[in-house]
């Protein structure tokens, strides 16, 4: 038999597979299944995005191998988006690395900086692929709970003193998968405080940083002062330009974070093909009426789910950015035999809570990733099962 490395058998479960799984079990019986469970964006990429790289396709020059580490013109691009949305100043050489997809660079910079037996801090819950990057690393997590009492976001002073001298690293994310709350300016303040006291490097994670509800549009971790002494952010066109299926993220702040993050880059791949490179500039630096519309619709959807939700009596917070919603499960359920339940009995996939970790328990996940018809339906479905009021 072929034995996988001791690093193979460290990595967690991937979750999410299992939940597809039983998903297409009740898909193949013939159901109709409402799949709020993942969080893979429903809408098709803005057609000007699509034409850039349909004409970039056709230039040779980028039949050939690119550059390593990427094109500085979609460094550029990305740095023009920070300061026009943000006020901050990246140098496209040294501030930028090229990634494909957020996913990849939360694990190589895991790779990058930690040691067996180092500690890395992982909100719980939390995105699972902050768990891989540890877990490649033979390194430990330290989980830090979020806690609804204190607005889903850690609470650094009840961190264990031996966890926090012994950490190199830490993610934090908002707006927050799976709670769906966004940061004030004053968390990331506090952030960089703790992180340069005890020399934790900071790695911000803004997959969903342009979709914010209620006109409140979310703070990025490098707006504040002392930010990129202390850290990076990870940025993707995947939520905000309905581009994940092309694989484009950014790693932007700290040049020697930067530059490890290319030098471990440059041993798994040259970068992405030079027409995705051109059609996400395109994305980055041409209008941005279609992201506009986007928060727009997800609003639409989160305004229609929760109305729905107030009518049936499910009372949860409003979601304040990403395109989930974190929900309480009723009493008497586990977040697992909820989700069970309510794909046995009501054929809609939802994601439980405990997947995202330990402090995750007690709520499912669903996503804003359908229409709003077939949201209200998804809750139609529910109320008919009689659990709430
Ligand atoms: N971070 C969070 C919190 C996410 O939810 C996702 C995607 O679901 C990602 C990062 C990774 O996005 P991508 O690899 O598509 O850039």
């Amino acid at each position: 038999p072929m034995i996988p490395a001791q690093r193979l058998q460290e990595l967690p479960t991937q979750f999410f597979a299992t939940l597809v799984r039983k998903a297409n079990v009740q898909i193949a019986a013939g159901h109709d299944v409402i799949n709020l469970g993942q969080g893979n964006p429903d809408r098709p990429t803005p057609p000007h995005i699509v034409k850039a790289l349909q004409q970039a396709a056709e230039n040779p020059q980028y039949h050939r191998y690119p550059p390593f580490n990427g094109y500085l013109f979609l460094k550029e691009a990305v740095a023009q988006r920070y300061r026009e949305d943000y006020g901050v100043e990246l140098d496209p050489e040294t501030e930028v690395a090229v990634l494909f997809g957020g996913k990849t660079g939360l694990v190589e910079i895991a790779q990058c900086l930690l040691n067996p037996g180092d500690v890395c801090l992982v909100p719980d819950p939390g995105y699972p692929d902050y768990w891989s990057g540890v877990a490649l690393a033979g390194a430990r997590m330290a989980f830090m709970p979020l806690l609804e009492s204190n607005g889903f976001l850690p609470d650094y002073s009840a961190l264990s003193a031996d966890d926090v001298n012994r950490a190199k690293l830490m993610f934090i994310n908002y707006p927050n998968n799976p709670t769906a709350v966004s940061a004030p300016a004053s968390f990331y303040e506090e952030t960089i405080a703790f992180a340069a006291k005890h020399g934790i490097v900071v790695a911000s994670d803004f997959a969903y940083g342009a979709i914010g509800f209620d006109g409140q549009k979310p703070v990025s971790f490098l707006q504040l002062p002392g930010a990129k002494e202390v850290g990076v952010e990870f940025y993707t066109l995947s939520k905000t330009y309905n581009m994940a299926g092309w694989r484009v993220g950014f790693c932007l702040g700290n040049p020697e974070i930067v530059r490890m993050i290319n030098l471990i880059q440059d041993h798994y791949y040259c970068s992405l093909f030079g027409g995705i490179q051109e059609a996400a500039a395109v994305a980055l630096t041409g209008p941005q009426d279609s992201v506009h519309e986007l928060v727009q619709m997800y609003q639409s959807r989160r305004d229609a789910l929760f109305g729905a939700l107030d009518r049936i009596g499910w009372q949860a917070s409003r979601s304040q950015g990403s395109f989930f919603t974190w929900l309480p499960v009723p009493k008497g359920y586990t977040s697992e035999s909820f989700s069970d339940m309510l794909l046995e009995q009501a054929k809609i996939v939802v994601a439980p809570g405990v997947g995202f970790g330990d402090h995750g328990e007690g709520y499912v996940r669903l996503g804003l990733l359908s229409t709003e018809e077939r949201l209200r339906e998804a809750v139609d479905r529910i109320d008919a099962l009689r659990l709430f009021g």
